[in-house]
């Protein structure tokens, strides 16, 4: 992937260099299934699968077994249609715009619908086409956020001519708290799930995230749809991980300095450096992902030795403190850990005050990406 940028961020002169564990992915993926069996373990890939290359992160979790596969937008099941063997179902969460229902059927992807419009739109799309058309069935249990309402559920028992044409694979929903074993929110929503399906016999479930996973049994529906946990972010708050890591995140010292006298350090003079500091100056700032929030925060890693993050985060640069280094230990070309087995996705992400999604998500596009 060379983000636009004609591949001239190759390993040599790249000013970092962004690891992804394909192996470790597949294991991953591995071990919700094995935790999820006889239950069936999707993959949610969308926004360019968590930020690491949708076009290689789904035929890879493909190649462990992975058949259903999740995205957010219409147009990034496209894509995938081509890398995918035929066997591989798409579908698309956010369901589909009105008037792209006969690309997507024609392309044998699957909505995920959301309202009753989405739904007469898909219905009637199965007309036209003469055949039935699958979709899944989003009910919302208490994120407010997509799925039909009570109401929507009410005019659908009064009027099942609404599905009408539809191949219903499943009955859906999204828990808000999933992440959060104790939260009584998790066990409202299924019961509220299990509710809006019984209106559907014999239709299986389809509920849980990552954090679901790794709930009771009864969260496990029929279908899973992990996302962070496959690229080893961790499924429930405040706990280490699980899973194996899997993004790995290095960049290059620019230059490094010694400071004479006390100086100030960046934008806004936000950090003074006291006289006799070792200053390093590494090749990647807020454009690539690393958020302003780490001004004066957080820290990269080199050998092992922590180098905290002195002054403000710069677009494309960071200032690290390097005092703890014996001298010309560090020099230009050097390479910090940002992401690594000094520091992990979620350390990073809570220095910056975020979350691990965000932080990958937004991994930029100047760092060679190299697949392993
Ligand atoms: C993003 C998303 C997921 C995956 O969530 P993770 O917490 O990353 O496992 C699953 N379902 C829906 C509806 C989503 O939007």
């Amino acid at each position: 992937m060379d983000g636009g940028f004609g591949g001239q961020f190759d390993s040599d002169t790249a000013a970092g260099l962004l690891t992804v564990d394909l192996a470790a992915l597949r294991e991953n993926y591995r071990a919700l299934a094995a935790r999820l069996a006889p239950v069936r373990a999707a993959a949610v890939v969308k926004a360019d699968g968590y930020g690491l290359g949708a076009s290689r992160v789904a035929p890879a979790v493909f190649d462990a077994g992975c058949r259903d596969f999740f995205v957010a937008h219409f147009h990034e099941a496209l894509p995938l249609k081509a890398v995918l063997p035929i066997e591989a179902r798409l579908f698309v969460l956010n369901g589909l715009h009105p008037g792209a229902e006969a690309r997507c059927a024609a392309a044998g992807i699957i909505p995920v619908l959301n309202s009753l419009e989405q739904l007469q739109a898909w219905s009637s799309c199965a007309e036209t086409f003469g055949r039935e058309l699958p979709a899944v069935l989003q009910f919302d249990t208490g994120m407010s956020r997509l799925g039909l309402s009570e109401t929507d559920a009410q005019a659908l028992a009064t009027e099942p001519t609404l599905l009408r044409g539809i191949h219903l694979l499943f009955v859906m929903s999204h828990l808000a708290s999933a992440d959060d074993p104790d939260n009584p929110q998790n066990r409202e929503q299924l019961a509220e799930l299990h509710r809006f399906a019984a209106r559907f016999p014999g239709i299986g479930l389809c509920l849980s995230n990552s954090g679901g996973i790794f709930l009771d049994t009864d969260f496990h529906g029929a279908l899973a749809r992990p996302g962070i946990a496959l690229y080893g972010g961790a499924p429930t708050a405040n706990s280490p991980s699980p899973m194996r890591p899997v993004v790995r995140l290095d960049v290059r010292v620019i230059q490094t300095r010694n400071v004479p006298a006390e100086a100030r350090v960046g934008y806004s003079g936000t950090y003074v450096a006291k006289a006799g500091t070792r200053l390093a100056t590494i090749a990647a700032g807020y454009a690539d992902g690393l958020p302003h929030a780490l001004s004066n925060r957080g820290a990269a890693y080199f050998d092992g030795t922590r180098l905290p993050i002195v002054g403000r985060v710069s677009m494309d640069t960071i200032t690290l403190d390097a005092s703890a280094l014996p001298t010309g230990a560090m020099k230009p070309g050097s390479l910090v850990e940002i992401i690594g087995p000094n520091q992990s996705l979620e350390r990073i992400a809570t220095d910056a005050g975020t979350i691990s999604y965000e932080i990958l998500t937004r991994l930029g596009r100047r760092y060679h990406r190299q697949y392993c």
